[in-house]
């Protein structure tokens, strides 16, 4: 049988199901130029990992939704009150309190520009951005932090206008739903399953 993993929780605690890794036979390392001797095997690993997003897991929830949540520090003995965060810090970096959830959407279509940028012709392994891939930093009027993340269209300039797309169909659940093309851009140059 094969199945993915599926973990949900119920009572606190994982309720598991699925095969969470997979039983795959070894094969021998020859070696070509001594008669083909035996030299080693090779030893496959192939697990799925239960990753957690605790407090953050309503920013990805969001994203799945077409929708970009920040936060902000509202704890009035903090020396810095009023400090936004995107990306999405749980906790206020001055005073450690607990951070209120904002909505940032509109910010985000209305006022986001291109801080700086870096284009890799090269990826790390089980990266599914086409390449080149184009991560921007990316600057919005009143938030006190940058946010990384990828252009999906058009080449990226520093102080380019750009908007959040986000793959409301089929949702990966990951950081990867959010990405951003340039202020303009028709709904149907959009990549497959993102819309704005
Ligand atoms: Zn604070």
């Amino acid at each position: 049988m094969s199945m993915f993993g599926q973990v949900y929780v119920k009572n606190n605690r994982y309720k598991i199901k699925g095969n969470f890794h997979h039983l795959t036979p070894n094969i021998p390392i020859r070696n070509a130029d001594d008669g083909w001797k035996l030299m080693g095997v090779t030893n496959p690993r192939d697990m799925t990992y239960i990753h957690a997003y605790g407090g953050e897991a309503p920013f990805f929830e969001a994203l799945s939704q077409g929708k970009l949540l920040g936060t902000r520090c509202d704890n009035p003995d903090c020396e810095f009150q009023g400090t936004v965060y995107q990306p999405f810090r749980i906790h206020c970096m001055d005073c450690l309190g607990r951070n209120t959830i904002i909505d940032m959407t509109d910010a985000a279509q209305k006022n986001a520009v291109i801080h700086t940028f870096m284009v890799c012709e090269r990826s790390g392994a089980f990266s599914l951005l086409d390449k080149p891939i184009k991560f921007i930093n990316v600057e919005f009027e009143k938030v006190d932090t940058i946010l990384m993340s990828y252009l999906s269209k058009g080449s990226p300039e520093i102080g380019m206008r750009v908007v959040p797309i986000f793959k409301k169909q089929s949702p990966t659940y990951t950081i990867m739903d959010l990405s951003w093309v340039p202020a303009g851009t028709e709904e149907d140059q959009l990549p497959e399953g993102f819309g704005f």
